[in-house]
């Protein structure tokens, strides 16, 4: 199965912690939407196998009309051999989704709402500078359902500075009310060239304790998986059988066409593709007719690397015999010695089955445990 991505750079009002590739002049969408349709057409020979998943990302894609959106879903699914039952992604800020639009929606093959709410507390999306209210939130969530656009996934950040356990509990407590089948949760990154960034370096706001993120981080954890979530990868908690297939398909190194500035495909092998990040650059590539990437062929080690950095974060971890399969028994052996000193400290474990898999523990320090275990 392959996976098509489609990058929408455009939002209403930039939030302050955001350093996604988008712009907040809209005047271009319509003639993005036609150059998006071109770059289909220019790339179709790079999709042979079904078509599983489709995601609209962003930047802001329920900026889209609902005209635009079927506009190009028929065009995709005309191009590109699209499996009877692909899962098809629409991620959307909440005030986008208003009566109207929800129905109108409904009425296209999106079947996947993810909602970026971030938080259910107006002072938190005040400080993030995201455009709608937690009432919004609720709203959405009522319209969605109403059309019967159930299968909703929902963004939350937290380690917001001046963040308590207390107002973090109502962030969980609020995403526990709604019980959407996939709730995504990130710690806030102070991402460079962001707003955030710059109160942080000028001492206007402090970064959250890490014994408090740590805490933040265990709250949510232990409530969702009683409420019935799956932790199955670092960031992200299901309802059985409600993963992101989309998502999934990137942890276990499945091909997928990326459209859109700053957008990114891989080959399934070892060949990505990295789409110019800049919006008037891809119009004038696509309007010549020429691919807007850049092309990279990984090496072995980087594609170790990027082995270990995908399958450790998720709950089935990283089969040892993965390893030996794709980079040989020398490699393998070299991994488990590599991963010794951390199961004996308890931030990794290693089953019976072969897998080598984080601990609760290793959960939270995960970007330094993967960087260590890493070939340079
Ligand atoms: S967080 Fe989303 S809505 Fe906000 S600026 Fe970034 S891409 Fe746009």
């Amino acid at each position: 199965m392959t996976g098509l991505y489609i990058h929408i750079p455009f939002c209403a009002t930039r939030c302050s912690y955001c350093d996604f590739y988008s712009q907040t002049d809209s005047a271009l969408l319509s003639d993005y939407v036609e150059a998006l349709i071109r770059e289909m057409h220019l790339r179709r020979g790079e999709i042979t196998d079904p078509v599983g998943t489709i995601y609209f990302g962003g930047g802001t894609p329920s900026l889209l009309s609902p005209r635009e959106l079927e506009h190009i879903l028929d065009e995709a699914c005309r191009l590109f051999p699209l499996s009877s039952d692909a899962e098809i992604t629409l991620e959307a800020n909440p005030d986008d989704l208003t009566q109207a639009y929800t129905q109108e929606i409904a009425a296209l093959p999106i079947n996947r709402i993810s909602m970026g709410a971030q938080s259910f507390r107006d002072e938190d999306l005040l400080f993030l500078n995201r455009r709608h209210s937690s009432r919004q939130v609720y709203e959405a969530v009522d319209h969605c359902r109403h059309v019967g656009l159930t299968n909703l996934s929902i963004d939350l950040i937290y380690g917001l500075p001046e963040q308590t356990p207390a107002r973090w509990q109502d962030n969980i407590t609020a995403i526990c009310s709604i019980a959407p089948p996939h709730i995504s949760a990130y710690h806030l990154i102070y991402e460079e060239g962001t707003s955030l960034t710059r109160m942080l370096r000028t001492g206007k706001i402090r970064e959250v304790e890490e014994d408090v993120s740590l805490e933040f981080f265990c709250m949510l954890r232990e409530q969702l998986t009683e409420a019935g979530y799956e932790h199955y990868e670092i960031s992200n908690f299901a309802r059985p059988n409600r993963h992101s297939r989309h998502n999934s398909s990137y942890w276990n190194d499945a091909p997928f066409l990326g459209l859109g500035p700053s957008a990114h495909s891989f080959d399934g092998k070892c060949t990505r593709r990295a789409n110019v990040a800049d919006l008037r650059r891809y119009l004038a590539a696509i309007a010549e007719g020429e691919a807007p990437y850049s092309k990279e062929i990984l090496s072995a080690n980087e594609r170790y690397n990027e082995t270990l950095m995908t399958r450790l974060r998720t709950a089935q971890g990283l089969p040892i015999s993965l390893i030996e399969e794709r980079f040989g028994a020398k490699r393998a052996e070299e991994c488990l010695q590599a991963v010794a000193p951390f199961v004996r400290n308890g931030l990794l474990v290693k089953q019976e089955d072969g897998r080598i898999r984080l601990t609760e523990r290793g959960i939270f320090l995960s970007d330094s445990i993967i960087s260590e275990l890493f070939i340079v």
